[in-house]
């Protein structure tokens, strides 16, 4: 099943007399239940497509529909609706609140969707189950990115957009990240977008989707990944 479908997406900045063309038609559609990845060089676009995906921004030109939403044509308040319903957002920085536990950080998405997870059910799928009354001074790097992870997924979204998760982690410490959002993706079945240089992800992606300069360049599928024969 189709979950995205975007046709001749086209992002322009104007940057006083300079016009940034962030995204210059892309085509892409993103299947229910996969991982797929975002690779590409920095200013290729790749956080302008998450962003326009997530609904955080909208494009310029083109289309892009979420199932039977259309968020090429969506009122603000629309795509905050979207947003809050079906995305979940995972950042370089964990945007933990440091006065509340790992529980509470969680708890506070939990108690403003309608179908969440509980806190212990979703830090548990991260691994975290062991920490879940310490706060964010007492988690390493690697533990505070698998919190914000599970604040993220505890209000089962239909997808997971996440931008560099791992880049402020030394590269051990983000493969973790990385397999925590893994089992996210397996248990929850939740479509997953990842952009990520940590190159252990190309053997965890059902594709690799790379950009250059605002286009596609190249979609690889991992078939090893899903055919074992
Ligand atoms: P990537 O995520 O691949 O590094 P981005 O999507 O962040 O690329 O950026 C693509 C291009 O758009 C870059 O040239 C960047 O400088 C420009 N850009 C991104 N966001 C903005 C913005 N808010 N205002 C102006 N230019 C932007
Ligand atoms: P709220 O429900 O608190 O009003 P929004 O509807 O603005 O939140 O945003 C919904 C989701 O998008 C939240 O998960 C939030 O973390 C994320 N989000 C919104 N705006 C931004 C932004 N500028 N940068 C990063 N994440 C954002």
């Amino acid at each position: 099943d189709r979950v995205f479908c975007a046709r001749g997406l086209t992002k322009v900045y104007h940057m006083g007399e300079v016009d940034v063309h962030a995204l210059r038609g892309v085509d892409l559609d993103l299947l229910e239940g996969e991982l797929d990845v975002l690779l590409g060089p920095s200013g290729s676009g790749k956080s302008t497509l998450l962003n326009i995906l997530g609904g955080l921004d909208t494009a310029s030109g083109g289309t892009v529909v979420y199932r039977d939403i259309d968020l090429s044509h969506a009122t603000e308040s629309d795509l905050t609706n979207f947003r809050r319903q079906h995305v979940g957002f995972v950042f370089q920085f964990y945007n933990l609140i440091p006065s509340l536990t790992a529980r509470e950080n969680v708890a506070i998405v939990t108690e403003i969707v309608e179908n969440p997870m509980t806190p212990e059910e979703a830090l548990a799928l991260v691994n975290l189950q062991d920490r879940m009354d310490h706060f964010p001074a007492q988690l390493s790097g690697g533990e505070q990115q698998r919190v914000s992870i599970a604040r993220a997924i505890a209000k089962n979204p239909a997808v997971l957009l996440c931008d560099e998760p791992t880049g402020a982690l030394d590269s051990k410490t983000g493969i973790v990240v990385l397999e925590a959002l893994k089992r996210a993706n397996e248990t929850l079945g939740t479509t997953t977008v990842i952009i990520t240089h940590n190159a252990v992800i190309g053997d965890m992606a059902d594709r690799v989707i790379s950009i250059l300069d605002g286009r596609i360049a190249d979609i690889k599928t991992n078939t090893s990944k899903r055919d074992p024969s």
